[in-house]
């Protein structure tokens, strides 16, 4: 079979895999999925179906509208760049400074020497004002380029900590996102076994979200992701980090709470959030009772974060099995116990 045959036939197995409908987007999407032209969306897809997560339409729209988390490394880098630049262009202004201010000092020292050896001073008295008034106006420029470079490096570090927030932040929600959170926990784990404190971490997912999103769209499906993320949110302070941990999932790490207190804690918000009656504001439809499940784990009683991690995921999926609007404590397995 011809090789664009092939691809023809690949591409239309792709599209019934994943039941998704013919039209231009997906034809488009299946096309430099299967050749691996768009690396991105390559490795969006791979992740999103080794998550077990499926990829219909809504997904893709919704996948592909985030913007390139590259994005903002690419322009942190230029940003870091530039700022290396300026503190270099400082850091020559003041060498300059220096070396033209000790180059008039020793020329002005040099005179004096000849003047104390001299009778015939008054030549000299002329020649060393005029030196002075040079040292004077070089001294004022070099001082103007400095203000300068301070002023550029000053407005560059705020815009360096505006794209590292900006890079670490959540915009849908205003949490922060998963790179985020993944610096906070390697943070916690170390601060807490130091300190010899639990730490625990819960995985929390939106329960039938997609019905959400089915039955009232998908704006109103991102109004009802920023309340249960500010129910969440609520909870947090410098020692409970709430973070988005992709999709409709957030993650909840807990330090200096026993495993019990942490799950009391999240219980009460999935039942707080159980009892509010939603409505959607653009049509004063209910939205119904918008529920989440939640896996939690002590974080010490696995042999890893990663594995705690999983045990919090592989807890929430039965918190999802066993009915939803649940909050289930991963059980360390005996051999992650004995490692
Ligand atoms: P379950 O109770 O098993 O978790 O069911 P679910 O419907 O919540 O889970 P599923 O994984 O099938 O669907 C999750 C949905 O969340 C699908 C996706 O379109 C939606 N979603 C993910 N992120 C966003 C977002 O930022 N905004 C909106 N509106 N929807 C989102
Ligand atoms: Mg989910
Ligand atoms: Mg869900």
């Amino acid at each position: 079979m011809p090789a664009s045959l092939a691809l023809v036939v690949e591409i239309g197995r792709f599209l019934a895999l994943h039941r998704l409908e013919v039209s231009s987007f997906t034809l488009a999407i299946a096309h430099d999925y299967l050749t691996g032209e768009d690396a991105r969306l390559l490795r969006l897809i791979d992740s999103r179906l080794q998550a077990c997560g499926g990829i219909d339409r809504q997904w893709l729209e919704m996948a592909l509208s985030d913007p390139d988390p590259d994005s903002d490394r690419k322009a942190m880098s230029a940003l870091m760049v530039k700022m290396q630049s300026n503190i270099e262009e400082f850091g020559r202004t003041t060498a300059d400074a220096r070396s033209a201010a000790s180059a008039y000092g020793s020329a002005l020292a040099e005179h004096v020497d000849s003047m104390q050896r001299r009778a015939d001073s008054a030549d000299m008295v002329a020649e060393i004002a005029r030196l002075a008034a040079a040292m004077l106006d070089r001294s004022r420029e070099l001082e103007r380029a400095m203000t300068r470079s301070e002023l550029q490096t000053r407005g560059l570090q705020r815009r360096l900590d505006d794209a590292r927030r900006n890079a670490e932040k959540d915009h849908l929600t205003g949490l922060p996102n998963r790179r985020a959170f993944e610096t906070r926990l390697a943070q916690e784990v170390g601060e807490a076994r130091e300190s010899h404190e639990p730490l625990c971490v819960a995985i929390c997912d939106i329960d039938h979200f997609k019905a959400v999103n089915d039955t009232h769209g998908h704006e109103a499906g991102d109004r009802v992701l920023k309340s249960v993320a500010q129910a969440l949110a609520r909870i947090s302070n410098d020692r409970c980090h709430v973070a988005r941990h992709g999709g409709e999932e957030f993650v909840v790490l807990l330090r200096g709470q026993s495993l019990g207190e942490c799950w009391e804690l999240l219980d009460e918000v999935r039942a707080q959030q159980a009892e509010r009656k939603l409505v959607n504001r653009a049509t004063d439809v209910p939205f119904g009772r918008v529920t989440f499940s939640a896996g939690l784990a002590d974080i010490f009683a696995f042999a890893d974060p990663r594995a705690a991690l999983r045990a919090a995921d592989q807890a929430l999926y039965r918190a999802k099995s066993g009915g939803r609007n649940r909050v289930i404590i991963a059980r360390p397995e005996t051999a992650e116990l004995a490692a």
